[in-house]
């Protein structure tokens, strides 16, 4: 995970507590609360210090506020981190104390923070949580939650790609297109077999070459993770960690869009300007992969998978609004999806002051 030396610090709450059944280090950051209460994720993750994992969960509540208020959410941005020890994931008894020591910290915010999984955690994860504390969404579909966000993630990812294939290409069909596909894990092999469906010539690429498998199955060409990030396609999709388009390889690629699940897709965010500048067109990484933020948040009230995939498919039209607004504008992407987020914040922020 990288490090990130300097981080503005315009938080509503940070809450460090150090568990009184694990003595690990739990921490909630709560980036602001202007659209509604801020849901986030709960990252498991072993850091160099806690204070990393403060930095971290300072840096991923502020992008959660841009990413909700960006896709229209009645939500706020927050995140949860927890410090693993040096060593192997926690199992077991220790992994459910270390799960009950977070619910403590979630709990003392009374509901300005609403947990949900990510990485390190699992829905079976927030079930544990929900043991102390109410303030949990992605539950399991038998306790009544949403379950897997991976399956609407891919589905939000496809109608991002079909608004940038209709306005790179003048058609959102993507029957046809060479799209490559980096990393099919989760996201990646849900998107694959979607994108398959779809009629689309398919490139796939995984470190674990157990997924080839998977590429037999969808009758995907196989390649390494190297040469599918610079295959001369249609559409990248980049489905596996952050920081994979760099000052290296933004001169070596060979696709038109780039368009995929994996969060800070960017090393900096300069090289959207990079990319523009190169003809590629950027999806914004946290507009293209909402799909699984906007399913879990329908848990809020009453769940229904129906409405949860009809608002997910409201990725095509954010995603074509963005674009259109990045045209007018003579801006990127990126740069429309940062100044849409902070209309809507300012908006919210004026309406509260004037009551
Ligand atoms: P995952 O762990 O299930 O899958 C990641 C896959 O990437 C694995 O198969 C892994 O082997 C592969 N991989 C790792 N390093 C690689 C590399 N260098 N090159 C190619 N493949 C590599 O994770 P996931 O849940 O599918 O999430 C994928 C990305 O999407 C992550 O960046 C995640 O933060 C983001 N994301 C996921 C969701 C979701 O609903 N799961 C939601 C929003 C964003």
């Amino acid at each position: 995970m990288p490090e990130t030396p300097l981080i503005s610090l315009d938080h509503e709450e940070l809450v460090i507590r150090k568990g009184r059944r694990t003595g690990v280090y739990t921490i909630v950051a709560v980036h602001s609360t202007t659209l509604g209460p801020a849901l986030g994720g709960c990252r498991m993750w072993r850091y160099e210090s806690s204070a990393d994992g403060a930095r971290d969960a300072l840096r991923l509540s502020r992008a959660m506020t841009f990413k909700a208020a960006a896709c229209g959410l009645a939500l706020g941005g927050g995140k949860g981190v927890i410090c693993l020890e040096p060593g192997d994931a926690p199992t077991g008894g220790r992994r459910r104390e270390l799960l009950l020591d977070f619910a403590d910290t979630v709990d003392v915010l009374h509901g300005s923070y609403i947990i949900a999984e990510d990485v390190g955690t699992s829905a079976a994860d927030m079930a544990v949580i929900r043991e102390v504390t109410k303030w949990v969404s992605g539950l399991p579909r038998e306790l009544g939650g949403s379950g897997d966000p991976s399956p609407f993630t891919a589905l939000g990812v496809v109608m991002a790609m079909r608004a940038c294939c209709a306005h790179r290409f003048g058609s959102p069909e993507l029957t046809g297109r060479t799209i490559s596909v980096v990393g099919a894990g989760r996201v990646g092999s849900e998107l694959a077999k979607l994108l398959a469906g779809a009629g689309a010539e398919l490139t796939l690429s995984d470190i674990d070459g157990s997924r080839r498998g998977l590429a037999d199955e969808l009758g995907a060409r196989w390649t390494d993770p190297s040469s599918g990030m610079l295959a001369k396609v249609d559409v990248l999709a980049p489905c596996a960690l952050g920081g994979v388009i760099d000052q290296v390889n933004v001169d070596r690629l060979r696709c038109r869009v780039v368009c995929g699940s994996a969060n800070n897709q960017l090393a900096h965010e300069g090289l959207a300007e990079d990319l523009a500048a190169r003809g590629v067109l950027y999806a914004p990484d946290f507009i293209a992969n909402a799909g699984g933020l906007i399913n879990v948040s329908l848990e809020l009230g009453e769940y229904d998978p129906g409405d949860a995939r009809r608002r997910v498919e409201g990725i095509e039209e954010t995603m074509a609004e963005l674009l259109r607004r990045a045209d007018a504008e003579g801006i990127t992407p990126l740069a429309a999806a940062y100044e849409l987020a902070r209309q809507r914040l300012d908006a919210a922020r004026r309406v509260a002051r004037s009551r």
